[in-house]
Parts: C-alpha cells; structure tokens; sequence
C-alpha cells in the first residue's frame, strides 16, 4: 500500500510537472504570435547596466537605452544591481512596450552574493555537495532579494592549467567531480522549482572547451581533439544540462578553427540536438561580435548571422543581433524559423521565473533589507569554508594548535587581511568585509596566549585593474626585522601568505606561479629563526610549493575562503574542525610541468624503473605531482583493507559492487572521502591512466571500521569511442579505490559481452 502511494504521487507529480510545461508552452506560443520582428529581435539582445545605471538611463541624446527599452528592444539586462534600481527600469519595459515582456536580470553570482562563499575552486575541495547545493541556495536567495533572476554561474569548465586565471572559478580537473558539482549547483540556484522568487536561473559556462587556451592564457586558441571534447570537455556541461540548467553561455574561445559562439556542431548537434535541451545560450559578452576579432566574420551582420546558425540566442553586449538580424531576414538570409526558436526559448525561461506572473516579484524591498548577508548565512558560510581547507603537510602533528598556546606569532602579508579572502568574482561584497586569519585566531585561544601580529612585507602585486600585470619587482624588505622579532620569541609561527584576490580571474593568467614579491624570502628568514611554522595558503590556484613542503612543517591550503575565512581558518588551526577537503586539481612541482592531471594518458614509451620517470618526462622534475589530485590529510589517519569485487567478469546488463574497509587507525575522529577510480586498459581511443568514477564522504571515531560500496555499472564504464558514440567497450579494468588517486588499492574484472 505504502509503495502503491509512493508510485502515485510520483505519478501525480511528474503529471502535473508536465502539465505545468504544457501550459507554458501554450502561453509562449500565444506571445510569440503577437510579436513583430523587431520584438523578437529585442528579446535576443542583451546590455549592461552597471554602477551607473542612472546614467545610462538618462534622457541624453547619445543614449539609446531608454527608447529600446520602452520599444521592447531589450529582452534582458545584466549588472542591474538592487531592487530600486530592477524596478526602475522594469518599469520603463512595463509602462511604455507594446507587449510589456518582462526583463530578465542576469549577473554573475559567482560564489556568494554579498554573503561570501569559498571561491569555486576552493569550495570544491570539499567534495561535498550537499554543502555546496547549500551555497548556490543562499547565493540565489540574496541575489534574488535584490531583484536578480539569473546568475551566469556554475562555471564548469575543467580546467587543467593552473597558469589560467579562471581555475579560481572552476571546479578543478576532472569530469566526474566537475559533473557532480555542475548538478549540486545548478540544484542549488535552481530549486525544484523556478517560479519560487527565492531562486534564480542558472547557467551552465562556458560552452565549451574555454579552460584549454593553449599556454594557460585566457581567451586563447583552444586545439583539442573529439575524444578530449566529449570525454574531458563535455561530461559537466551534459550533467548540467540533465539537472535542468535553464541557460548556457558560450565561449570566447576557438576550437580547431571555430570560435565556439559560432559553433553549430556545439550548440546545435550538441546541446540543442543529441541532448535535446530546451533552455537558451546567451553568448559571452561580445563573444559574437568578437567573431570578426577572430578573423572569422567580416563584419557585425555575417556575426550575426553565423550566431544565430550555430544557435546563440542571446547576444550580451555585443549589439550584433541589434544591427544584424532584421536585415538579413528581409533579405531571407536567415530563416525567421531560427529567431522564432531563440525567442521561444528565451520567453520560457521568463515564464518558468514567473515573471509574466508579477515581473517585480523579485524587487523585494523587505527582502533585500532582511534577508542579505544574515547571521544564519554567515554560519553556512563557515561550515562551507572550513570544509574547503586541505591540509596539505602535517609533520610531527605540528597540527592542531593548542588554543592554550604560550605565544603565537601571526605574520604575512595576508595574515590581517580583510579583503582578499573574499576572492575574484565578488558580485556585492564589500571591501574588507571577510574575517581575516587573524581576527579569526583571536576570537579562538584562550586569554593567557600571547598573540603577536606582524605583516613582514607586502605581497609585491600592483594595482588591480582589470587586464594589467599585477606581480610587481618590489625589494622592500623593511618589515621583515619586527617579523623576526616576534617569531624568535613564539612557541608557534602561522604564517598566511599566496596570492591577492585578484591575481586569478579572468584575464588573470600567469607563467610564474610561486609567491609574488618577497614573500618567500620571508619565510625563509623566519625559518632560520623559528622551524616551527605552520603555512596557511590563500591562493586562487595551484602554486609551487617546493620549498615550503621540503621545509615547513605544516602546511593548509586556505584558497579564498571568503566572508567568514578567518574563523574557518581557526576551526580547523584549532582542531574544532578535523580537516576533510581533499585537491580538485593536481599542485605541480614546478610550473612547466602545467597542464598537470592526473587522468594523463600512456605514451607509446614505456615507463623506465621507479614509475615516476618514464621516457615522457623533464629531466628536471619528476615526472608526478607534488600533491595529486584527491589528495588531503587529516588529523587521524585512514587504513584501507580488503577491497573486493563481488565478480570478476561482469556482462553490460550487470553490476559490480566494489568494496573496501576503511578504519580510523588516529586518535581523532575525522571525515574522509574515499575515491572509487577505474582503467580501461584497452580502447577504441585511447584511455586515461586513471578515471574517477565515484566518492563517498564517510565520518569515523577512533578505532572505528566501515565498509563503503560502490556500484560500477556499465554506464559508468562508457566513453565517447571511435565509433562516435558512448559505449561501453568489452575488455579488461582495473579498478583502484583509495584516498587520492596516488594511494591506491587495486583489483580488476572483465567486461564481457552478453550475448
Ligand atoms: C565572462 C563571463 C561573464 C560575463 C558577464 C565575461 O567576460 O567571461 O563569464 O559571465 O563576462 O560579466
């Protein structure tokens, strides 16, 4: 009885979920048939407000806005920020257009709102998704408090390089992890149901292939073949699409000849066709446009047209569509059928936001007053950051610090900073609104510690604009004597230093991943007066550490931790947190080793002796990562025992449970993320080394043993093979399970063909 009503309601809802859809369907119809050309032609286009909005409202001679807005010219504005200034101009759309088709307000709600969560990068070290849903969650609940209905995030783009910029905005560098994240995400501004005014579209970035710019430098010439495409590239971007993402965003990049905003085999075939999506690509700002950058359009109106056939809907900024789309369909240069599909798409999402409902049900004052940056946001916001932390080293268990300590020294550029753990990609943070390591050590130790603070130098970056060099040669070394001074007279020494916020981000690549400034010089003399230093990391990307993890004895990567950093940081200095992230992205030993990852393929050459030299390599570095992917320690210590696989041939309609014990063999209890990854050792393309292909976060006390299991099915073991299509070939794998992809246990089992 009980599963005869569970079946039902399952029904029901699925029932009315469709029914919902058809309604909206009919009601977009309906609009569309009452649309003249240029109407449609407003909906695909997209501008800026920004800070000046008043500005660029105002009634001056040069500004168009106005009049487009009130002739239904604009389908969507972004950097309109705040419920007086959303209103404002929704009601010039609603007051004076035709057909009075509600705006929709996009931004980038990135990491947080104005309450701020770890960088992406950083928040996905902590595998957990239910934590990062939560974050997506309240990021939509302030956005929307301010008027906003879309956010051009998650980011999903895997990302390789720790030279580009924009691995801060990444969930690392793999496909399964970045699939998972991708749907957490997308669920979290999402909800389950779009209409509800707390939760936000959202858009699955960049479509595609944009982390792969050649040398790390953003925007750059991406060449990567099918099976890197659809086997690396494409995996989250699917994932997103399956979670119900109501948008996408193309890329700025090139792939194999063609920028992707104007790629119809992406968008088209891909998205639009084998995936068959139902929600609209807005391009990247003035990606279409950039088209004749690129030396692939002659002129704003072939962009146009090139866009709108590979099937960009939207056009942010980049006034392509505006000129060029009425022309070239009375010239009967593009078919009508191609804006009818763009519009109809566009329109459905604003139905689902209900905005045709009340296009101001966003535009909350009360909310916006009650409900940002709320204490109860502040506290996820520390659960979220301080499961973000990796601790990287920990020698002699230098860590946890006592909160009893004597004395303990605070010092690096960062230690006191206010400002950079908030990170790139900020949306409406205020300046040095983060809790800074040192304040969040003050409110953790005991009264009789002695705290000593002493920034040492700065950390050598120039100014922050946008698109200039920002590692400046600075010699200054004035700080570095009260520095010593008070390490000499610690117990302990925590020393915070990495990058500024804004040395990652877009446009924010660079060859030189070590500290900045003097900053290593700094810890090398405080080094020689005191070894007992634990190096807390707050960075964007992966850095070279080599000195550091030859020398320190404890080491915790931070990232940007954001608004509550300072007190995560102190959770876990403390031992109120036992750390459990784990890397999303290999750390390399030296910075020509990048791109780094550790689901590398073979070569042809075979590997000569101790595995880490094989014929590929440098002859300088070894040929591995100085911390792999998946890697993180704890303050307990996990023993993995017995991995068993319930078969050795499994046929593809079966599945394979794959086991193991994990006991807590520490004196703390701890969390741990226990990694599933397989091989497939011989293919129609060639396969990685090594493949995630599933995690589990398990809690143990001391002494305690559990069993995780794993199911493999064969969905789990497709590829995009020679044949162009994902299967599941038969043939042999090893599979491996440990607690980074470097420590493993391993078995294996064939793969047989049922019939
Ligand atoms: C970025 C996008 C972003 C857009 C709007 C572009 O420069 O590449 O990721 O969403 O600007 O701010």
């Amino acid at each position: 009885c009980v599963a005869v009503i569970a079946v039902l309601s399952v029904l029901i809802c699925e029932g009315q979920t469709a029914l919902k859809e058809s309604v909206i369907e009919r009601k977009v119809d309906s609009v569309l048939s009452l649309m003249t050309l240029k109407e449609k032609i407003g909906q695909m286009n997209q501008y800026t407000g920004g800070a000046e909005i008043t500005g660029i409202l105002s009634e001056s001679k040069n500004n168009q806005l106005p009049e487009l807005l009130k002739n239904g010219g604009v389908g969507s504005m972004l950097n309109v920020l705040s419920v007086e200034d959303t209103r404002k101009v929704q009601t010039i759309v609603m007051e004076n257009s035709r057909l009075k088709i509600p705006l929709l307000f996009g931004y980038d709600v990135i990491h947080g709102y104005k309450t701020m969560f770890p960088i992406p990068l950083g928040e996905s070290a902590s595998w957990d998704l239910e934590a990062i849903k939560k974050s997506a969650e309240i990021a939509a609940r302030e956005a929307s408090a301010s008027g906003l209905h879309w956010t051009f995030a998650p980011m999903i783009d895997i990302s390789r390089d720790a030279r580009w910029g924009r691995i801060m905005e990444s969930s690392g560098e793999d496909p399964f992890l970045g699939s998972r994240i991708a749907e957490a995400r997308v669920r979290g501004f999402q909800g389950d149901d779009l209409s509800k005014a707390y939760t936000i579209a959202a858009c699955a970035k960049h479509f595609a292939a944009y982390g792969f710019g050649e040398a790390g430098r953003d925007y750059n010439t991406v060449n990567i073949g099918e099976s890197e495409l659809h086997n690396i590239v494409l995996p989250p971007f699917k994932a997103a699409a399956d979670a119900g993402v109501a948008t996408f965003m193309n890329a700025f990049n090139e792939i194999d000849g063609v920028p992707a905003t104007g790629s119809r085999y992406l968008q088209r075939d891909i998205l639009k066709g084998d995936w068959n999506w139902k929600g609209f690509v807005v391009s990247d700002w003035a990606s279409i446009t950039e088209m004749m950058v690129h030396g692939y359009a002659k002129d704003k109106v072939q962009a146009a047209q090139i866009a709108i056939e590979a099937g960009s809907d939207m056009d942010m900024e980049g006034h392509a569509y505006e000129e060029g789309l009425e022309p070239l369909v009375k010239e009967k240069k593009v078919d009508v059928a191609l804006i009818d599909d763009a519009v109809r798409r566009i329109l459905r999402v604003k139905f689902q936001l209900g905005l045709f409902d009340d296009p101001y049900r966003y535009a909350d004052a009360e909310r916006e007053k009650n409900e940002v940056f709320t204490v109860e946001n502040q506290n996820i916001a520390r659960d979220i950051a301080k499961k973000s932390i990796v601790l990287l080293k920990n020698e002699n268990n230098i860590l946890p610090l006592s909160k009893a300590a004597k004395s303990i020294a605070v010092i690096g550029p960062l230690a006191d900073d206010k400002d950079t753990p908030i990170g790139n990609w900020r949306a409406q943070a205020e300046k040095n609104s983060a809790v800074s390591v040192y304040e969040g050590i003050q409110d953790a130790v005991s009264k009789s510690t002695k705290l000593t603070f002493e920034k040492g130098a700065d950390l050598g970056v120039g100014e922050r604009s946008f698109l200039l060099p920002l590692q400046i040669n600075t010699t200054d070394k004035s700080g570095f004597s009260k520095a010593i001074n008070i390490a000499k007279k610690a117990e302990v020494v925590v020393m915070v230093l990495g990058e500024d916020a804004f040395q990652s981000g877009e446009g924010r690549s660079q060859t030189d991943i070590g500290f900045s400034g003097v900053q290593q010089e700094l810890i090398e003399a405080v080094y020689k007066v005191n070894k007992n230093i634990v190096l807390v990391l707050m960075n964007g990307r992966p850095m070279e550490l080599n000195w550091a993890d030859k020398n320190i004895p404890g080491i915790l990567e931070v990232w940007q931790l954001g608004s509550q950093s300072g007190h995560a940081i102190a959770d876990v200095l403390f031992g109120d947190y036992n750390p459990s992230g784990k890397l999303p992205v290999s750390f390399p030993r030296a910075v020509g080793q990048e791109p780094l990852y550790y689901n590398q393929k073979n070569t042809g050459r075979p590997s000569a002796g101790n595995g880490h030299v094989t014929y590929s390599h440098h002859t300088d570095t070894p040929k591995d990562a100085l911390y792999p992917f998946g890697y993180g320690l704890s303050y307990t210590s996990f023993n993995y025992a017995d991995l068993q696989l319930d078969k050795k041939t499994m046929s593809s309609h079966e599945t394979l449970i794959v086991s193991i014990n994990v006991t807590n063999i520490g004196k703390y209890s701890g969390k741990e993320v226990v990694q599933l990854y397989i091989r497939d050792l011989v293919g129609s393309r060639t396969r990685p080394v090594l493949e995630l292909k599933g995690f589990e976060m398990i809690s143990l006390d001391p002494g305690e043993t559990k069993k995780v299991s794993f199911t493999i099915n064969v969905e789990l073991l497709k590829f995009y093979t020679a044949n162009k299509k994902w299967e599941a070939e038969p043939g042999e794998f090893h599979v491996f399970v440990g607690g980074d992809s470097r420590t493993l246990l391993q078995d294996g089992f064939e793969l047989v063909n049922h019939n």
